[in-house]
């Protein structure tokens, strides 16, 4: 029986970075120099390896990101079984999402990086890249979406968020826990994710939108020089439930009769509320005030989601039902 075709992209990340010249760690391995130092990855597929980026993740943009998943459809329609993405663990939450709302079927797209440099004692790189390649080559994965593999954790995109800045463990989903694991070198799924409606990559990346945290006593004097600045959309992350002080609620709306506003919140997880609490500046005021509720979505993924709706303009029917997939 052949072995199943898998697509390895990497963009760069801790995970393909040596010691560098300047001193610290820097990207430098590539995606054949990757898969080439971990031999058991030749029992699980065929892998053809390219490297797209070598970049630190901070640095990858949108751009980058609609590229690879350009890059995925073409392998797709190619006839690759599975794509696998490697890159710096920084903004994972962030691609993986991006990848999921981007790239269409059932095949598996499966994101991954390290935590560890690869020189480093104990570097995480090998057994993440082997992980991923053994959930993306598995049929059980299919119609999941894009899935990120850590530490032998399998989280679907949605949900998951880099939650430590050093621990080889930082991956957590914490709405749900992780919906499954690689055990004895076997992806186990404890739970199935229905997919999400996907938007085409043809409309080009996300357009501006800007990411604000709600804090004690801030008087939101901000939030009106937002769409002069050129931002097409505006993601608020309220306290608790989705709450900001009173005095800032009338500004957003101020703000939402200009630009859509989404509404989600600066707690680590949780939906926002939309029908409990009555005060000013509670959810009640501010969706009455035209906010769209950001549902399950952190803040970092609504902002996504807001930026590849508002592509082709804005339309709050289309931003409400984006975000209806999400309650
Ligand atoms: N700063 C690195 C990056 O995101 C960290 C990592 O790869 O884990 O590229």
């Amino acid at each position: 029986m052949s072995l199943p075709r898998l697509l390895f992209l990497s963009l760069g990340g801790t995970i393909t970075m040596v010691p560098s010249a300047g001193g610290g760690i820097a990207p430098k391995l590539g995606a054949a120099e990757l898969v080439a130092s971990v031999p058991d990855l030749a029992e699980v597929a065929q892998i053809e390896a390219r490297s797209l980026f070598r970049l630190p993740s901070p640095s990858l943009t949108y751009v980058h990101l609609v590229e690879v998943a350009k890059a995925i459809e073409e392998g797709f329609a190619q006839g690759f079984d599975g794509a696998v993405v490697i890159q710096g663990t920084d903004t994972i939450e962030e691609s993986a999402f991006l990848l999921d709302v981007l790239v269409g079927g059932d095949k598996p797209v499966v994101i991954t990086g390290a935590m560890r440099g690869a020189d480093a004692p104990g570097a995480d790189g090998p057994a993440n890249l082997l992980a991923a390649a053994r959930v993306a080559a598995s049929p059980l994965s299919r119609g999941l979406g894009t899935l990120a593999v850590l530490n032998y954790d399998i989280h679907a995109a949605r949900f998951v968020q880099k939650s430590h800045t050093a621990l080889p463990s930082a991956f957590l989903s914490p709405l749900v826990g992780s919906i499954g694991t690689v055990i004895e070198g076997t992806p186990q799924f404890y739970v199935r994710v229905a997919r999400t409606p996907t938007l085409s990559t043809k409309g080009g990346p996300p357009v501006p939108v800007a990411l604000m945290k709600a804090a004690m006593g801030d008087d939101g004097r901000v939030y009106g020089a937002l769409p002069g600045l050129g931002y097409a959309g505006v993601v608020i992350e309220g306290m608790g439930a989705g709450h900001v002080p009173a005095d800032v609620a009338p500004i957003l709306g101020e703000l939402a009769a200009k630009v859509p506003v989404v509404l989600a919140s600066r707690s680590m997880t949780g939906p926002v509320f939309t029908k409990t609490y009555g005060y000013p500046g509670a959810e009640i005021d501010l969706i009455n005030r035209g906010l769209t509720p950001a549902g399950y979505l952190s803040g970092l993924k609504a902002r996504l989601l807001l930026g590849l709706v508002l592509r082709e303009g804005k339309d709050a029917g289309r931003v409400k039902s984006a975000f209806a997939a999400y309650q």
